[in-house]
């Protein structure tokens, strides 16, 4: 089974899709890598979903991605006594430390590391940014503030502080717990959320101590300022429009987005785009005609994968959200616009011998329009190098690591199976022919561009390139 289409599709799961028999229509329809979200569910719900993953995963043959996304240091006010209040514009409203209900004067903050770190005119946003508050004045355990947007606000709202880089880790005690919990479990991605400093990743790849790889969630302006180093230190990123869009003028999105796809291609790391990409379609079984707009656009732009949150996780049409992203990837790939921006926006390779065989793919490709480009891989590394060519081939990837299969799924252009060693170049060559037509990339007669890196089996020693006719 292959798919006719370069970019990738990511779902989330959640209460519309639970049951083994979701999972595997979504992944006919066309989900690459599915995200398990913890800022929602428990910990056996998770676990259910990543067991009825691994068993569609056995019945189809393909490996599948398995993405977790960690809630981070979401901030949130308490509760209030008499449910929700309604500031008014111009009102003041006060938040502390302390934990009784509120009211229309005050709430709990229980964060005592914000209030350290705000100042009087610090903006504050509430409830995804529908609510703004300035703060006039504070102190270690209150911020007086004047309300400037007004609104029905009630209990556990999110509290963004956009301008201000908080003294708080990227993972929280919860994050924590969560993380040692999936990776037991075996996931392949770990997504960060709220991440403000490249240090907020290291900390994390101590915990991870690769057992997966990590994928950082941009939704923070302080991120989005340092945003090649933050990208060097991450294995993947993700636009994260939704809280990115709390924290920065919405205006400000797609610039971000497009200079974040750019430098993640240009860094070969694979970049996803996502939130609200398909929102319609939580309760209608169409997109919008600006949201089909808005998938082809990250498309265009190169981007890795497109992913879908609440339309396959709550939503009423989770299967007809999958059917619609992957009409609309194939129908941008197919059109001769799609191959000249790919081509345009190409970034050069960089001295090394990788790049130097991925670089001579391309150009093999265009050459010899070979049937496919395989890939032998232990780490992932040669194939990442090969997408990061966008080359005209599908890249048939081949690993004897079953994580590094899954790990590869949500890439560009990348058909990733998981396969025996090999221990010479006959078989090499014979293993990666079987392989192609199996997979349904090649016939006898065909051409295939093969690399891979001796000895085999060693990372980081591609270094072979061979071009051989089935
Ligand atoms: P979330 O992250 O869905 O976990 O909030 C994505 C986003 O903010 O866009
Ligand atoms: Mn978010």
């Amino acid at each position: 089974m292959r798919r006719q289409r370069n970019a990738k599709i990511v779902a989330t799961l959640g209460p519309a899709s639970a049951t083994q028999d979701i999972i595997r229509s979504l992944f006919d329809a066309g989900v690459d890598t599915f995200r398990l979200n913890f800022s929602h569910g428990s910990h056996e719900q998770h676990r259910e979903r990543l067991a009825m993953i691994r068993e569609v995963e056995r019945s189809v043959g393909r490996p599948i991605g398995v993405l977790m996304d960690l809630q981070g240091p979401k901030l949130r006010v308490g509760t209030f006594a008499d449910g929700p209040v309604t500031l008014a514009g111009g009102a003041g409203f006060r938040l502390d430390l302390d934990t009784r209900p509120g009211d229309v004067n005050r709430v709990c903050l229980p964060h005592p590391e914000i209030f350290a770190a705000l100042e009087p005119g610090t903006e504050l946003l509430l409830d995804d940014g529908k609510i703004s508050l300035r703060v006039t004045r504070c102190g270690s355990d209150f911020a007086q503030t004047q309300v400037m947007v007004g609104g029905v606000l009630s209990e556990r709202k999110g509290v963004n502080v956009p301008h201000v880089v908080l003294p708080l880790s990227a993972l929280t005690a919860k994050d924590r717990r969560d993380l040692e919990f999936g990776l037991e479990l075996g996931v392949d991605w770990l997504a960060l959320s709220f991440v403000q400093r490249p240090e907020d990743i290291d900390e994390a790849r101590e915990l991870v101590r690769g057992r997966a790889q990590i994928m950082t969630k941009l939704e923070k302006p302080a991120a989005v300022e340092r945003l090649d180093e933050i990208i060097a230190r991450s294995d993947a990123v993700m636009v994260a429009r939704g809280d990115l869009g709390v924290e920065l003028p919405a205006e400000q999105v797609p610039a971000i987005q497009k200079l974040t796809v750019r430098n993640c291609r240009a860094a070969g790391k694979p970049v996803i785009v996502a939130t609200q990409m398909l929102e319609s379609m939580v309760n209608s079984p169409v997109p919008t005609r600006a949201e089909a707009s808005d998938v082809a656009t990250a498309i265009y732009d190169g981007a890795d994968a497109v992913m879908l949150s609440a339309e396959s996780a709550s939503g009423r049409y989770p299967l007809e959200a999958v059917r619609m992203m992957d009409r609309i990837i194939q129908q941008v790939e197919s059109g001769p616009i799609y191959r000249q921006l790919m081509e345009a926006s190409h970034t050069p390779p960089e001295p090394t011998i990788a790049d130097a065989i991925c670089c001579a793919l391309r150009h093999v490709t265009r050459l010899m329009h070979p049937a496919a480009i395989v890939t032998y891989t232990s780490s992932g590394h040669t194939s990442l190098r090969a997408a990061r060519e966008r080359p005209e081939a599908p890249i048939l990837s081949m690993t004897p690591t079953i994580g590094t299969a899954r790990r590869l799924a949500f890439v560009w252009g990348v058909h990733s199976v998981h396969t025996h060693e090999i221990a010479d170049v006959p078989e090499m060559v014979d293993y990666a022919s079987q392989t192609a037509c199996s997979e349904g990339f090649a016939k006898p007669g065909d051409i295939i561009a093969i690399t891979a890196g001796m000895p085999f089996a060693t990372a980081g020693t591609t270094n072979l390139l061979r071009i051989a006719q089935i």
